[in-house]
This record gives structure tokens, sequence and C-alpha cells, in this order.
């Protein structure tokens, strides 16, 4: 008989952190039928409501399950935290006994309640970056714990790497010194494009990413969303031993093609019938993630500048959130509220302004010639298998080293909106986004093939001995004891 194995994946709740990971689930039950796998939900890490996609997938996979575990409040230390990230990471300490009760519940039978699992052949656990205080869970189980990281290779050698540099340099790093040697990247980094927590050590996210960092050399591997042909110098960076860590498997990239996240696998008709009519590659689709949005200042220029570049657009704009930290931005009633007087009916025909739209129908479709985006991770990844070249306008968490990665290290993938924006009073000129649409518009920008070549290269990856699949083939190895060969 086959041996089988059972996995419990415990992800962040965004929508940029539980979809991919929900993704690679589908891709591990799809290739071996000795896994199944149980997802614990930590519902109140989420602002948004994903039970009708955690019931599709349940429904449309048998070896999947979801436990839903009751809400618990933060500790009330929490209520002085600054960054989401922090806010995160204490949530999610603070399940701890209860993920380890349920998952014993699960999986023990009541004669061995103490330890090892043995009723059920409990492989591990995979976990999201912000959820690593659950290795203590793994360690007082006695299973082993894998990360699940949703980000770059670049970002995870940048969290490896901090330890050391934490150790290194004692000032701020944003004030002490002008660039950082970090092994896996070949340029400098500049400090101003590493996340906000980062900039000062009195952060409270500095301490957790430092932290994240530190506790990721425990795990028995790292699985990211990335590929080998995307990152090679990253990627090359760990089996090289330039950064010690453990095992990387990258298997992806790990998209939900499908829209099953979205309850809805087609765009809204209206927004489907203006984009049918409109010519191959002339439509710029602006979408700036599940977190961004702007004020009403902002909002004038973004619309101005695409005003003045005569381009067609498609334009997601969202309602800045009240200053709970959690918080998303919520759809408007009425645009025209926000944008500049005369907007809607000067563009109407060339252009459209919408609310959340599900982003993977939108860039594939054939009227999208090029996608301002804030480059989160997954926005970059479904950009590229749908070969639509990005103009960069990074807004929070990690993409400004996203944005950097794209730009210097891998030889131009995206063009530069702006790199350096960080809200508060900054502001993107209407020049700037006339001039970034414009330039990524242009049918001869190099970017435009450079994307397509990556676009092939993904497809490659993903074939039958191809990279990502080769990779999680060897992240199965691991799980089943057969041998262990992540890069
Ligand atoms: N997304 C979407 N519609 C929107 C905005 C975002 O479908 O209007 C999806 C997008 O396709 C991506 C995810 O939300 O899969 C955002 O993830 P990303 O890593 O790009 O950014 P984050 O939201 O995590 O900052």
């Amino acid at each position: 008989m086959k041996q089988r194995a059972e996995l419990v994946f415990i992800p962040a709740m965004g929508i940029g952190h539980l979809v991919p990971m929900m993704e690679f689930a589908k891709r591990l039950l799809d290739r071996d039928d000795r896994f199944s796998i149980t997802v614990l939900v930590i519902k109140s890490l989420s602002v948004s409501d994903f039970t009708s996609y955690t019931d599709s997938l349940a429904d449309s996979l048998p070896r999947l399950r979801f436990i839903h575990l009751p809400n618990l409040d933060p500790p009330p230390s929490s209520s002085n935290l600054r960054t989401r990230e922090s806010i995160v990471s204490v949530l999610v300490e603070t399940h701890k006994p209860l993920v380890k009760q349920t998952i014993s519940n699960l999986f023990l039978s009541d004669s061995d309640s103490e330890s090892v699992p043995t009723r059920t052949a409990l492989a591990g656990l995979v976990i999201d970056i912000f959820c690593t205080t659950l290795i203590d869970v793994g360690n007082e189980l006695g299973v082993p714990s894998y990360i699940f990281f949703t980000s770059t290779a670049g970002l995870l050698g940048l969290f490896l790497h901090l330890p050391e540099l934490h150790n290194q340099i004692d000032t701020d790093f944003k004030d002490s010194v002008t660039e950082l040697s970090i092994p896996n990247f070949t340029n400098p980094v500049p400090p101003s494009v590493l996340p906000l927590p980062l900039w000062s050590k009195k952060n409270d996210g500095y301490d957790w990413y430092v932290y994240h960092g530190r506790r990721f050399k425990e795990a028995k591997g790292i699985i990211v969303n990335t590929f080998a042909e995307l990152e090679p110098t990253a990627l090359n960076s760990f089996s090289g031993g330039r950064i010690r860590a453990p095992p990387v498997y990258p298997v992806g990239p790990l998209i939900d093609l499908h829209g099953q996240v979205h309850n809805q696998t087609r765009l809204e008709e209206s927004i489907k019938g203006w984009l049918d009519d409109q010519p191959p590659s002339s439509v710029v689709f602006l979408c700036f993630g599940s977190r961004g949005s702007f004020g009403a200042a902002q909002v004038k220029e973004i619309a101005l500048g695409l005003e003045r570049s005569g381009h067609r657009f498609l334009w997601c704009l969202r309602r800045q959130p009240e200053k709970d930290k959690l918080a998303s931005p919520t759809d408007y009633e009425n645009t025209g509220e926000v944008l500049p007087e005369g907007f809607l009916d000067r563009t109407e025909g060339r252009g459209l302004v919408c609310g959340w739209v599900p982003q993977t129908a939108v860039l594939a479709h054939r009227a999208i010639g090029g996608f301002v985006s804030h480059c989160g991770w997954n926005s970059i990844l479904e950009s590229l298998c749908f070969g639509v070249p990005i103009a960069a306008w990074p807004l929070y968490a990690e993409q400004h080293l996203n944005a950097f990665e794209m730009v210097r290290e891998l030889g131009g993938l995206v063009v530069e909106l702006r790199l350096d924006y960080r809200g508060g009073g900054d502001l993107v000129t209407a020049e700037e986004v006339e001039r970034g649409v414009s330039r990524l518009m242009d049918s001869h920008c190099e970017v435009r093939m450079r994307v397509k070549e990556i676009m092939e290269k993904r497809k490659r990856a993903l074939m039958d001995d191809g990279s990502s699949f080769t990779s999680l083939g060897c992240f199965i190895k691991d799980v089943m004891g057969e041998s262990s060969s992540g890069i």
C-alpha cells in the first residue's frame, strides 16, 4: 500500500497570501494522490470573508478540507502596534495554543495525546511568512515546518540575511548607509527600497522582520512562488551557499487563472463589452492591489495624466479606508465624486473607471497593452503570465524592492513610473503619469519584448520536467522522506 501524508497549511488571510498558497495546495494534490491537506483558517487575520472561496475549493478538491478557527481577540498590548506586519505576527502568535490543540485533536489518538502523532500520517506544517511562531507548534508535535514564501527569492534572501545585517549595522539602515550589500542581489540595494518597517529599528515591524528571518532558518524547507528562469541569480545564491538557507523550492508561478477567488470567472458584462470593442493591445490597465488607494489630490494627477496621454484606459479606482491598520479600500458608489470635473465626459468611450475587477481576467484580455501596477508580487507574476508589460508604481509592503529587482537586477523587466513613492504629502504628478503611460504603451518598448520572453519561459517551467515541476517533485520527495534535494 502506498504511504499517505497529510499536511496542515496555515495561510495569512490576505488575498495575496491566501490564493497562492491554495494554488500550491491544488498543484500538490493534483500531482500526487498520496497527499491530503487540512487548511487552518485564522479568521481574525482578515477583514474580507473568503468563505465562499474556501467552500468552492473544498467542494472541488476531495482531499482538501478547511477548519475555520474561532476568532480570538488580539492581546491588549497589540493596540499600540503600528505596522500590519507586527499586528499579523502578534495575532498569529496568540493563536499558538489553539492551533496546537486543533491539530492534536485532528491527528492524535486519545492514547498518545502528548507528543508524536501516530494515528494519521501528519507529515508537516506549511506556514505563511508571518506565521513562523507556529514552528514551535510543529516542534512540539514532532513534525517539520515548511515556509510558504509568497514573494520574490530576492526578498527571501533579504529576510535570511537580515539577522546578520542587524548585527553588523548599529543604527537605522535608512540613516546610516547609502547602500546595502545583500548576497543574492548583484547590485547594492538602497535602503530606500526596503519595506518601510525596516527603515527604523524603533519600528515594531522591524523586530518582527528580523525575528521571521531568523526563524526561516529553522524550517525544513522554503517553498517560493517564483521560477528558476525568472530569478536565477537570487535563487543560485541559496544553492551556492552565499546565503545559508534550508532547501528552497521555487515552484511558481502559482496564479488563480480561473478566478476562483472572485467567485466569477468572467468580467462584468459592461467591462468585457467595452474591452471587446477596443483594438488589440491598445488599453492601459491601472490597478493597485488589494490595498492600493489614493487621496483626492493624487487621484486628480492620475486623471490628468491619463487624459493627456491620449491612451485608452481601464482604471480600477478605490476609496481610501479609514485609519484602521488592517482595513482595505472599498469601491466608490460614484467615482465622479473624486474625479476632476468633466473628466468622465471628456474621456467617454476612451476610458473606463471601475472598482474591484478580477485582475487576471482583465490581463488576459487581448485589448490590454500595458499595466500600471503597484508591483505586488502576484500582480507581477500575473502580468508576466499574460505577457503584459508593467509600469511600476510601488506603494507599500515589499513592492519597492520588487520594482527595484525588476528594473535593476532583471535587466529592465518593467518600465519605471516612480520607484520611490511613499504617499503622505508626496505626489506623482500628471506629467509623470503621462510619461510613464506613453513609454509603457510604445509598441517598440523593449520591456514588451523581454516580458514575452519570460512568458514563454514561464510556460516551460511548468511543463513536465520544467524547473518548477521538478522542484515540486523534490519537495514531495522531501516530505515523503525519499530524499531531500531543494536548491
Ligand atoms: N486583485 C484583483 N482585482 C483587483 C485588485 C487586485 O483581482 O481589483 C488581485 C490580483 O489579481 C492579485 C491580488 O489581488 O492576485 C493582489 O496581490 P498582489 O500580491 O499583487 O498585491 P497585494 O494586494 O498583496 O498588495
